[in-house]
């Protein structure tokens, strides 16, 4: 249908009833648990600063540091004249600490996926995704030209079922690491012996598990004791953990310089401000140096998961930061997200398109930043509800 401005405003319309209208809300303080939303002074349970970095005084010096070195716009694309010391180094510390040859930055985890998927993937392959992964990871399998099947959520039997019947076509298998909606992890060591078996690229996509995950904060990868050999291609996001803003993806040494010669999203972009790769390096630094930071994050998962138990919440089964709430339907869940607002608390209602049909419910997200007592507001919030135990919403076949 043509898009008319007749069109566009019912459009807008129909989504304000259906209760899928989407708006931005306007933060006047640094992201911390207590926050300043739309002139409101709230307690959020919606962010992914997972270890509490992104107002690090340690992170800010960083950036003010290479702000006043190398100014505050990079100038270019990376492969002209925007490809500062700060972003090398960076990428440098990202390979050492993944224990991959190389790195390469992206200025955005959405780029380096449609970037990466694209360019490993092409007419006449075939690419295995899972059902629930992030929407950057479809978005780049629709830009490749490839065929593209979503097998069941961490279901390897169906996905074995459709790469056997796909035969030799198979060019990459692709996964979140935690699930961005659901707070679950791939199966990634399965994956990777389909991946060897069918000699295909597996892409593990570790943007809420990088930083979190691991003894040492490698995430999923480091948890499950997987190689490079096992993932070849790891892609992470700076945005997160790491407090910062950007993504990489990493990989051997051709890997890297394949991404290099034909990424188009790495080719053809502004490369990020060398400031907040600085900032991303002490980031990481302090993801190594910190590991209380994980403890009291897991300490906190912990306390909520318990919480949330004893209130009989229809949780899903997650061991990770990210702690969904099941309501089923859009306007319900909306208001459960609004009557949280009234004792002070910010959770967003999370929706369709981003999740299933009729699986809406509120994301509550973890930090390490959160106190034990902020944690007990929530939880007290959340028993005022008086949530059903049976939630309305039924889990499809993923
Ligand atoms: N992958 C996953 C799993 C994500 O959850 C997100 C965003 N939250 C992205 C990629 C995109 O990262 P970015 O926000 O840096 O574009």
């Amino acid at each position: 249908m043509k898009r008319t401005p007749l069109v566009i405003a019912e459009y807008l319309q129909q989504q304000q009833a259906k209760h899928l209208y989407r708006k931005p809300r306007i933060t006047t303080s640094a992201q911390q648990p207590e926050m300043v939303v739309d002139g409101v002074p709230l307690l959020t349970f919606c962010s992914n600063d997972y270890l509490g970095l992104a107002n690090h005084p340690e992170l800010i010096k960083a950036f003010q540091y290479a702000a006043n070195q190398y100014g505050v716009g990079s100038g270019s694309a990376h492969l002209v004249s925007g490809h500062n010391i700060e972003h090398q180094k960076l990428e440098e510390s990202l390979a050492e600490f993944t224990g991959r040859e190389r790195a390469l930055m992206f200025s955005t985890g959405y780029m380096a996926n449609v970037g990466a998927i694209a360019a490993f993937a092409g007419k006449g392959e075939t690419i295995y995704q899972d059902r629930l992964n992030h929407a950057s990871l479809i978005d780049g399998g629709r830009l490749s030209d490839a065929k593209m099947w979503r097998y069941h959520h961490n279901d390897m039997q169906d996905l074995a079922r459709r790469m056997n019947k796909g035969g030799d076509d198979c060019s990459m298998i692709i996964t979140d690491g935690v699930f961005s909606m659901d707070g679950d992890c791939a199966d990634a060591a399965a994956l990777a012996r389909l991946a060897k078996q069918h000699k295909s690229w597996l892409m593990v996509d570790d943007a809420h598990g990088f930083g979190c995950l691991g003894k040492q904060g490698g995430g999923l990868v480091e948890a499950l004791g997987l190689s490079s050999d096992d993932v070849p291609l790891l892609m992470a996001t700076l945005g997160k953990a790491v407090g910062s803003s950007g993504a990489f993806v990493a990989g051997d040494h051709d890997v890297i310089e394949y991404l290099i010669q034909s990424a188009r999203s790495y080719i053809f972009t502004t490369a990020i401000p060398p400031a907040v790769a600085a900032a991303s390096r002490k980031g990481l630094e302090l993801i190594q140096t910190e590991s209380w930071r994980r403890e009291k994050l897991a300490k906190n998962i912990q306390q909520f998961k318990q919480g949330a138990a004893g209130l009989g919440l229809p949780m899903m089964s997650s061991d990770t930061a990210i702690q969904p709430i099941m309501v089923g339907s859009s306007d319900v869940a909306m208001r459960y997200s609004q009557q949280l607002l009234t004792h002070g608390i910010l959770v967003t209602a999370i929706r369709p398109p981003t999740v299933p049909n009729g699986e809406a419910r509120l994301r509550v997200t973890l930090s390490a930043a959160h106190t034990a007592s902020q944690i007990e507001q929530l939880l007290v919030a959340l028993e005022s509800l008086n949530m059903t135990q049976k939630p309305e919403y039924a889990i499809k076949e993923r």
